[in-house]
């Protein structure tokens, strides 16, 4: 039986409230034994009516494309190459105006590990290359404190340009770019992804969330296993929050079955 169309208005407005909200997947509850007319629709009482509160949605962060295919080791540097090939010399977003180099990504293509952060910095716009700055002399630090050598991870942003005045990304111009990280992870394939910060975080899940609520667990990205900690600017204003973020690359390292020593 066709719906009524006030309803189905009401349904799918809010069904784009609820996608607003960064919530994609509905399923259809069985029909209700309800006694009224309404009964055979099948629906609960999800119309919101005049006397509720108008609750203005958040900047959603829309879905991810879907996993690309799996690349053999020995083709994923030129894979990687052909990425930035196609980001060729952007002018996607408004970022691409203020920005000296574009900032594409940096390590092994075969990297177990992948530690992913926010953006660009002046160092990095200048060099053309991620984390070369003072959070990155501490993140290579954090990777050699795990026992590894920077060359063999592979570390990128959530946008390849550099903000100005290092503001965080605008969602638009996360969203923009983040596609094309995307298509990184699923060429390289790490184990493991470390979410540097926030907005990498939110971006790689696809939802925002306090720092606190996200760390200390495992988290699921693209197939990967994803694990949040702290941004090593972040480290450098509070370097109390160090132990902690040690604590995060140990789940890390433990999730790829490598051990490394408690400090
Ligand atoms: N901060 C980031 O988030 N990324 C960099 O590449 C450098 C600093």
């Amino acid at each position: 039986m066709p719906f009524d169309p006030q309803l189905q208005q009401a349904i799918s407005a809010h069904m784009q409230f609820l996608r607003d909200l960064g919530i994609y997947d509905f399923y259809r509850r069985d029909a209700p034994e309800l006694a009224d007319d309404n009964a055979d629709l099948g629906l609960v009482a999800i119309v919101p009516t005049a006397q509720e509160p108008v609750i203005p949605p958040r900047k959603p962060v829309p879905p991810q494309p879907n996993v690309g295919s799996f690349i053999a080791p020995e083709g994923r540097a030129e894979a990687l190459r052909a990425i930035r090939y196609e980001i060729g010399d952007c002018t996607r977003c408004a970022l691409s105006r203020g920005r000296n180099k574009i900032v594409f990504g940096d390590g092994d293509p075969n990297a177990r590990l992948m530690f992913v952060g926010e953006g660009p910095g002046a160092d990095e716009d200048a060099q053309g290359l991620p984390f070369v700055g003072r959070a990155g002399q501490l993140l290579n630090n954090m990777i050699a404190a795990t026992g590894l050598k920077r060359e063999q991870v592979y570390i990128a942003n959530i946008v390849k340009c550099r903000p100005p005045q290092n503001r965080v990304p605008e969602p638009e111009e996360a969203n923009t770019c983040s596609p094309f990280l995307f298509q990184q992870i699923d060429v390289v394939r790490p184990e493991v992804i470390v979410a540097l910060g926030s907005t990498a975080a939110t971006y790689l899940l696809g939802v925002k969330s306090s720092l606190s609520g996200l760390r200390g667990r495992i988290h699921a990205c693209r197939g990967t296993k994803l694990v949040v900690t702290y941004h090593p600017a972040y480290l450098l204003r509070d370097p109390t929050q160090k132990k902690q973020a040690w604590q995060d690359l140990r789940l890390a390292m433990a999730e790829l079955g490598l051990t490394v020593p408690s400090r």
